[in-house]
């Protein structure tokens, strides 16, 4: 081959190319050198190469470029130089290959040393064996690599009683979705655990799926602290809904030996007159005995009928069926029926500044819950003091205030008005079972609602049910 064309094709080598003499100093480079070492060819040629140099071997030397270090690859062969023997060094920049090869050890290291356990699944063929473990898939499985290497990944949940769960996993590793589901396992020694396994596929730079990775935490320890806080949660609500029941009985039977005893000892005296003083005493006095009775007998039927409507109520809350009424009409016709039957004793006064309001309501519920807070301001404030009805608009709630200057009702009794049976410290012999409210709360519930008092002992209260309107076109 010519020297001009040998010395071409060295000049245009990718590699760095350089003669170093028997005295180690450089006496010919080729531009890829003067590159490598980012110093010209000029500042190169007489200077002593420096490294040492190994004929046939490949090392590597580090090189400062420019303040850049720069990993080369270095081949050396026998040459004769100008007539003297000398060395041939091939220099190719090695830099990226081996920074690309630190950092996948550095991953390596770090799968190795992850906590979770992490498999690499084979996609492609028939079957999805697997094709690594780390250390943590040995801990949580207790299978060492040479147990599972080759194995389809399937056994890993086929002991899974969640067939639904099974068959997203299978799907996964078929198809290459990604899947995270928590899963039933077997060790190899046979206990259970639970896994919180995650599915996610790899796939080739034309899209196709070369791989799954699997990550799993076992997750048993969380499993049993949440089935034992399930536990404990449900032990709790049954007591409390026991203590509650035995509260409510005992409520029941203080209310009931309470309030069956005054009418109860009237009867009795009533009879107890009658009898010892009825052939003897004049004809008026026996009818007030017999009135007496009879009253006390209706105040008793009264009670029994309170404690049914409970019962009803809650019927009624089941079969809840609204219609959607004007309320002003609805509130005024229940307001007429007590002014009729209370005209004598109390002045009740319908207020309501709107022209229309127009809600979804269940007529009879409401219907009862109304005349309950109607019911109890005539019943706790004293003949003759108003009771005033106010149907008011509050941005999408329709508000019906009943206002009385009654007894009023303390600050500790109010924070228990709505429980079942529970009367106010000041209601002294006014007839009650304390289920009114409850009642009413129940109703007002059912129509998305919510009932709120304001009251004073001895000044008065306020009941103010809030129930959601419907727009005029109908939508809510
Ligand atoms: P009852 O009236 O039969 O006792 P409720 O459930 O209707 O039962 O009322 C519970 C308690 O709330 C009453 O016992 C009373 O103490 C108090 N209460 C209810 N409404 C009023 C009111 N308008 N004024 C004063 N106290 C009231």
């Amino acid at each position: 081959m010519p020297s001009d064309v040998f010395l071409s094709i060295i000049n245009r080598n990718a590699d760095g190319i350089l003669v170093i003499d028997q005295q180690g100093v450089i006496r010919f480079c080729n531009p890829a050198a003067e590159a490598m070492f980012g110093i010209s060819t000029a500042a190169l040629l007489g200077t002593v190469f420096g490294f040492p140099i190994v004929v046939g071997e490949t090392t590597e030397i580090d090189i400062l470029r420019n303040g850049v270090p720069t990993t080369a690859e270095m081949r050396v062969v026998e040459l004769e130089w100008q007539g003297e023997t000398a060395h041939l060094a091939s220099l190719r920049d090695v830099t990226e290959r081996k920074q690309a090869q630190a950092a996948i050890m550095l991953r390596n290291r770090a799968i190795e040393a992850s906590a979770s356990g992490i498999m690499i699944i084979q996609a492609g063929g028939v079957t999805r064996p697997l094709m690594y473990v780390n250390p943590a898939f040995e801990v949580i499985t207790g299978y060492k690599t040479q147990d599972v290497i080759g194995r389809d990944a399937h056994f890993l949940y086929e002991c899974n009683p969640d067939m639904t769960v099974n068959q997203t996993l299978d799907n996964a590793l078929r198809e290459g979705y990604e899947a995270a589901c928590v899963v039933q396992c077997v060790r190899k020694d046979g206990s259970e655990y639970w896994s919180e396994l995650r599915l996610s596929p790899i796939r080739d730079d034309n899209g196709t799926l070369t791989h799954i990775v699997g990550v799993q935490h076992d997750i048993t320890d969380r499993k049993y602290l949440e089935a034992e806080q399930i536990e404990t949660a449900r032990i709790r609500a049954s007591l409390d809904k026991e203590r509650e029941l035995r509260e409510l009985k005992d409520r029941f039977l203080s209310m009931m030996s309470h309030e069956l005893r005054t009418p109860l000892a009237l009867i009795r005296l009533s009879h107890d007159m009658l009898h010892q003083y009825g052939r003897i005493a004049p004809e008026e006095e026996r009818q007030q005995y017999l009135d007496s009775i009879r009253a006390q007998v209706e105040h008793l039927t009264e009670m029994i009928n309170d404690v049914m409507t409970v019962s009803r109520a809650e019927r009624m809350v089941e079969d809840f069926s609204p219609e959607i009424i004007d309320l002003i009409t609805f509130c005024r016709d229940i307001v007429e029926e007590f002014q009729l039957s209370y005209s004598k004793t109390h002045r009740i006064v319908f207020e309501c500044e709107a022209r229309i309001v127009r809600a979804s309501v269940d007529r009879r519920l409401l219907r009862q819950a109304l005349t309950n807070l109607l019911g109890n301001a005539i019943k706790y404030s004293s003949e003759g003091s108003p009771i005033l009805i106010r149907l008011d608009v509050d941005g999408r709630s329709a508000v019906i205030g009943i206002v009385d200057r009654g007894i009023g009702i303390s600050d500790e009794d109010r924070t228990r008005l709505f429980e079942p049976f529970h009367r106010g410290h000041n209601v002294e012999l006014i007839p009650g079972t304390g289920l009114g409210l409850a009642i009413v709360e129940q109703a007002v519930r059912a129509h998305g609602g919510s009932v709120q008092v304001e009251s004073a002992l001895g000044q008065g209260s306020t009941f103010r049910v809030s129930i959601p309107m419907v727009a005029v076109n109908g939508r809510g």
